[in-house]
């Protein structure tokens, strides 16, 4: 189906996706409040990392109902379905995928349960041993997967369903909370899990902690979210971040927590430099001015005789505010977005894809006439909206163009929640960069280093995850993918 786009960022192309986050997560215990809608708000800010579809549960304490659809979070929900979507805890999902196909059936929270519990989970992330644990339930439920095998057996094929059959596929009379203490650790890869039954809220994060995850207050409750961002947005105070394999229980008797593996750190640098919300904090920094340092860096390492300094919107922006300010060169708006264009998406027809850029950007003439730009990026995947965009400028008069990109060359693909494109579609793959520059059409082309995106992020370089650009996975690949692995990073 056409997929309505949340934000302007790589998508300004038809056709033409940018990387994708794997999903947002929210949930909230808060007895009293309405919590369909907050979760409705915390989902509405975490849009940006998933499009394809959005689903609540809730639960009043008896019964576990869920409500999920295709589209955006304004497109599946109204006051009639939020105003059944009553209780006091619930969580929430926006989904792209990354496995599964984008489907009614694969959309989260998804369905699972014992015998004497509903089991509702969303997930965001990627596994990477999913034939394992294919195998584990198989094992354990001879008749195809058995009563656990909830979704599974309806048609839903993610490993989040694979994980919601696990948590339910333990002897009766295991909680829900000893089942995930004890099946956790089996479960490998990416995740940060929001689940629930009827009584009590859950969330756990993968020992590398490669998605965030935060955990905050209310007045009455708790709120979980993938991002600070959302619990701005539900008046939720920031308490602090889930840690890497931390397990956190709510329910009436409070919040509890519990260690189910030993912490190894790996965020995913991605994180700062595209995906998530400048407005967004992790691991203590500021996604924001993170950018406008990675913007600085570039700057400095790559300095170029020019008359302005304009971002690709959006996603470009702020470190071309910190390239500008360390230049000196100044900052302006060359292009115009035309605003509402991704909120009436029709999927286009092939004469339309050939207006390409020019239907969500129109250039502004009069500033770009004669001058020579640059433009700050965050990140080149296939090099087609580079290209378009040059080409655009240089239409409306611009004497150069130099493109600076504030992360390093994408040159692998992410396991761990993230799709960016296949290895053969990434343009960095095949061509150094004096290669990309000519393909992309720029006068010149800069990449910041990856010491320098990392110092921008103030985290040590042990602690994160830059798999994308240097080919190293720290949590390995998953069971089926380790032929695409150069042997030098294997
Ligand atoms: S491979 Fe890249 S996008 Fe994926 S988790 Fe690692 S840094 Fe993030």
């Amino acid at each position: 189906m056409a997929r309505g786009d949340g934000r302007l960022n790589h998508d300004i192309l038809p056709g033409e996706t940018g990387p994708q986050d794997a999903c947002g997560v929210f949930g909230v215990w808060a007895p009293g409040e309405e919590v369909g809608k907050l979760t409705y708000y915390g989902l509405y800010a975490l849009q940006h990392r998933g499009q394809e579809s959005a689903g609540i549960a809730t639960s009043d304490g008896e019964r576990v109902l869920v409500y999920k659809d295709m589209g955006l979070v304004s497109q599946v929900f109204d006051e009639t379905s939020l105003g059944s979507l009553t209780g006091h805890l619930a969580i929430g999902h926006t989904r792209y995928s990354t496995t599964g196909a984008s489907k009614w059936e694969n959309a989260q929270p998804t369905l699972g349960g014992t015998a004497h519990h509903t089991i509702a989970l969303a997930h965001n992330g990627n596994l990477i041993n999913t034939s394992e644990l294919r195998g584990l339930l198989s094992a354990r439920h001879v008749d195809g997967f058995g009563t656990a095998g909830g979704e599974l057996r309806r048609g839903n094929t993610t490993d989040t369903a694979i994980v919601t059959s696990l948590l339910g596929s333990r002897a009766e009379g295991v909680s829900l909370e000893e089942a995930a203490m004890e099946q956790l650790p089996l479960v490998k890869g990416a995740f940060c899990f929001v689940f629930m039954d009827e009584h009590t809220l859950y969330a756990a994060r993968d020992p590398q902690g490669v998605r965030p995850l935060v955990i905050g207050r209310l007045e009455r409750g708790w709120v979980v979210a993938s991002e600070t961002a959302a619990l701005d947005i539900v008046g939720a105070s920031y308490v602090r971040e889930v840690e890497p394999g931390e397990l956190v229980v709510v329910d009436e008797q409070g919040l509890r927590t519990r260690r189910f593996a030993e912490p190894e750190p790996k965020g995913c640098v991605f994180e700062y430099v595209y995906l998530a919300r400048p407005d967004t904090t992790i691991a203590g920094r500021g996604v924001y001015e993170a950018r406008v340092e990675m913007g600085r860096e570039l700057a400095r390492q790559h300095p170029v005789e020019a008359d302005m300094v304009m971002p690709s919107p959006e996603s470009g922006t702020p470190a071309a505010i910190g390239y500008a300010e360390e230049s000196g060169i100044p900052y302006g708006q060359g292009l115009v977005k035309n605003a509402y264009v991704g909120r009436t998406f029709i999927a286009p027809s092939q004469t339309i894809r050939q207006l390409g850029i020019r239907l969500k950007l129109n250039p502004l003439r009069d500033v770009i006439k004669g001058k020579r730009l640059v433009v700050v990026d965050d990140s080149i995947v296939r090099g087609n909206t580079q290209r378009a965009l040059v080409r655009m400028l240089r239409e409306a008069g611009a004497a150069e163009v130099h493109v600076r990109i504030s992360s390093p060359p994408v040159r692998w693909p992410c396991f761990y929640g993230i799709d960016f494109a296949s290895r053969a579609e990434l343009i960095a793959t095949g061509i150094d960069i004096e290669g990309v520059r000519r393909s992309v059409g720029a006068d010149s082309l800069g990449y910041i280093s990856e010491d320098g995106m990392i110092a921008a992020t103030h985290q040590p370089r042990e602690r994160l995850c830059t798999a994308c650009f240097s080919g190293q996975y720290p949590l390995g690949v998953p069971d089926d993918q380790a032929v695409v692995l150069d042997p030098a990073h294997a």
